[in-house]
């Protein structure tokens, strides 16, 4: 299941090997133009996780991109403080952030020198990481999208242990509290069922049933491929 990955990354200029870590996409483009080579490693890292904390390649669009808006507020000697990186970052992606604030954002930052558009053009997004982490690096993780059955299961393994954790629990604490005289009730049985309701049609699935369908009836074949 889980993967061993050995990335060896130089800071050798000279050697023009790292690994296999150079390559010619958006995402390598960028981290050859600010010589920000270990963050290959770092990605790597996070989106494999220890089997449990990992990233999302949304998350590590972020992580690479706040690293790059760093790197062109250092290379234009802009001051920066600790957290205002990702502040400026919010400010000029953010969904909840103003077109007026954002302007303000992108003015403030070409005053000290940061040529803002050309940082904002080297933005990638989650496919461009996902792209660079399963073809230029050559690494995979075991609930790729790739394979969306199998992320189906994993879920259904983890929602199924939850379900599983309430019911001991509860069952624990009716026994608890009839101990205690403080329940009335005879032999008991407890069912914790998590069910799904789809916005859409109204049909309703128990979440096993939904995930082992891969979806509701009512969407396209193509959209739960
Ligand atoms: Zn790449
Ligand atoms: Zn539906």
């Amino acid at each position: 299941m889980e993967q061993l990955v050995i990335l060896t990354v130089t800071g050798d200029e000279s050697s023009g090997e790292s690994g296999g870590a150079r390559c010619d996409c958006k995402v390598g483009r960028g981290i050859d133009e600010y010589e920000l080579s270990p963050l290959n490693e770092e990605l790597v890292r996070r989106w494999q996780g220890d089997g449990r904390d990992r990233s999302s390649l949304r998350e590590l669009a972020t992580v690479y991109n706040q690293r790059i808006l760093a790197a062109g507020l250092d290379r234009a000697g802009a001051s920066r403080i600790d957290g205002e990186v990702a502040n400026f970052y919010r400010l000029l992606t953010g969904d909840d952030v103003s077109t007026g604030i954002r302007t303000q954002t992108r003015r403030q930052l070409k005053s000290e020198g940061v040529p803002i558009e050309t940082v904002e053009d080297q933005f990638v997004s989650h496919q461009s990481i996902h792209t660079h982490l399963t073809d230029c690096l050559d690494v995979s993780r075991d609930d790729d999208p790739a394979d969306p059955a199998e992320r189906r299961r994993a879920d259904r393994d983890r929602i199924r242990a939850l379900q599983h954790r309430t019911e001991v629990v509860t069952t624990d604490a009716l026994d608890r509290l009839q101990g205690a005289d403080a329940l009335e009730l005879g032999e008991f049985d407890v069912f914790v069922d998590v069910s799904i309701l789809c916005a859409d049609c109204n049909t309703q699935y128990d979440i096993g049933k939904l995930l082992d369908e891969g979806g509701c009836s009512c969407q396209s074949a193509s959209a739960r491929e």
